[in-house]
């Protein structure tokens, strides 16, 4: 998990307070909390809109390296269904379970998730968890029909949506001529008075 060369903000709801948890191992605290989505958690099909309510429920727990968060997160999703177009929105509910280390633990372990000044940030987790977990092509549901090739009617909306009367190209001149009853009946006597 990839740390974010930042300062922890501790107003931010994704900024968690481990200083009364302490470090006796084996400590442990509950966290239920709603937080605000910052920026960015997805792609332009769908993503979470900043701001909107992040439903945390975590659990702390001290160890020997540092502090063990597990827990769900319920986010918002925003998005454009891949086939029919229409909106998606959305929750769903990731897995969060990341360790945090001490600042003094495994000191050449760039790349781990780190505690800084007692603070855990949870933001860079939330952004990897959620965006691993969006689907890669977003569907308004797993049946969505789609848009008719042809006309980009919405299938969903009319299931029974068909072009019966498909015509090939070549032929299109000739049957709107057809479809005339005035024409014909004009073919029909010309081709009547040319047998005589
Ligand atoms: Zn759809
Ligand atoms: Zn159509």
């Amino acid at each position: 998990m990839t740390m974010f060369n930042r300062h922890p903000d501790p107003r931010s709801g994704l900024v968690i307070d481990t200083h009364e948890l302490g470090r006796r191992v084996g400590a442990m605290k509950e966290i239920q909390r709603v937080a605000e989505a910052p920026e960015g958690i997805g792609m332009d099909v769908i993503g979470v809109p900043p701001g909107s309510p992040v439903d945390l429920d975590l659990r702390l727990e001290s160890v020997v390296e540092g502090v063990l968060v597990t827990g769900t997160a319920e986010v918002s999703l925003q998005g454009q269904c891949a086939r029919c177009l229409e909106r998606i929105d959305s929750a769903e509910e990731v897995d969060l379970q990341e360790l945090y280390l001490y600042p003094d633990k495994e000191p050449d372990d760039d790349e781990a998730s780190r505690i800084e000044d007692e603070l855990i940030d949870l933001e860079p987790l939330l952004r990897d968890t959620v965006v691993l977990d969006l689907p890669y092509t977003p569907v308004c549901r797993p049946d969505c029909a789609g848009l008719c090739p042809e006309c980009g009617a919405n299938l969903n909306a009319d299931p029974d949506h068909a072009h019966d009367d498909r015509v090939d190209p070549r032929w299109a001149g000739l049957s709107g001529w057809a479809a005339d009853p005035d024409d014909d009946n004009e073919q029909a006597s010309q081709q009547a008075e040319s047998k005589e």
